[in-house]
């Protein structure tokens, strides 16, 4: 996928999925691309003013821009002000194409804990070695020393929970990403309604990793679920 439009109606239709599956709180999030090979990333344009109302739900690609990771000029839209999220991201990890920021309502209640994200369901395969949680205090992720502290965080892993404030998920591909954002909100959302059930059974990150419940190759078949689940409903 290196076809400009190919790559921005892309994004366009991912950014309606959050919004139409409930990944959010209101009408935020963000996800990129990065062409594979290249410092390119596609990236929503900054349009939460009152002017422009763009955003997750009624995404075109028009509404996707481009920044470079050397941070030379574009000439186009600005992008999501966090977008550091992204691009750090990209600079630090080459197997990387995707990256994912947003805040579902149960990942997102479980960054405001101490809590370990623990191997007890099958939704934990896609998160090898488990979520780390990122701390960039009490505010937006704005600036490369909080991008950089993020990818610090993150290690090698697929995922980290932002304090107080949400996540993010990478992939392979605009697809695994997606599928990440889906499966951490319920392995959280599991994890709660099993810890009021009775007493939590884990296995161990490396058991988990060892088995077979799902990986990252079945996100296309779950993109094209979501395509055709958009279909039915109506979402573009
Ligand atoms: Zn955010």
């Amino acid at each position: 996928m290196d076809n400009p439009a190919e790559i921005k109606e892309k994004l366009a239709k991912a950014c309606r999925i959050l919004y139409h599956q409930g990944w959010r709180e209101t009408y935020e999030g963000h996800i990129s691309y990065r062409v594979p090979g290249t410092d390119t990333v596609y990236i929503p344009a900054h349009r939460h003013s009152a002017e422009t109302m763009a955003h997750l739900g009624n995404m075109d690609a028009d509404g996707i821009t481009v920044v470079y990771l050397d941070g030379r000029e574009t000439g186009l839209e600005e992008p999501v002000s966090e977008y550091v999220i992204h691009t750090e991201i990209y600079k630090a990890r080459p197997d990387v194409l995707s990256v994912c920021h947003c805040h579902p309502f149960f990942a997102t209640t479980f960054s405001c804990t101490k809590q370990e994200l623990l191997a007890i369901s099958r939704h934990t395969a896609l998160f090898p070695g488990g979520v780390p949680h990122f701390d960039a205090g009490p505010q937006l992720v704005h600036l490369v020393e909080q991008g950089q502290g993020l990818v610090k965080a993150l290690g090698q892993r697929m995922a980290a929970f932002i304090r107080g404030h949400g996540i993010v998920t990478v992939g392979k591909g605009v697809e695994d990403c997606l599928f990440r954002v889906d499966w951490l909100e319920l392995a959280c959302r599991t994890q709660f309604v099993a810890s009021q059930m009775g007493e939590l059974n884990p296995w161990t990150w490396p058991e988990m990793a060892a088995g077979h419940f799902v990986n990252e190759v079945q996100g296309p078949a779950y993109w094209r679920y979501y395509l055709q689940l958009g279909q039915e409903k109506g979402w573009w």
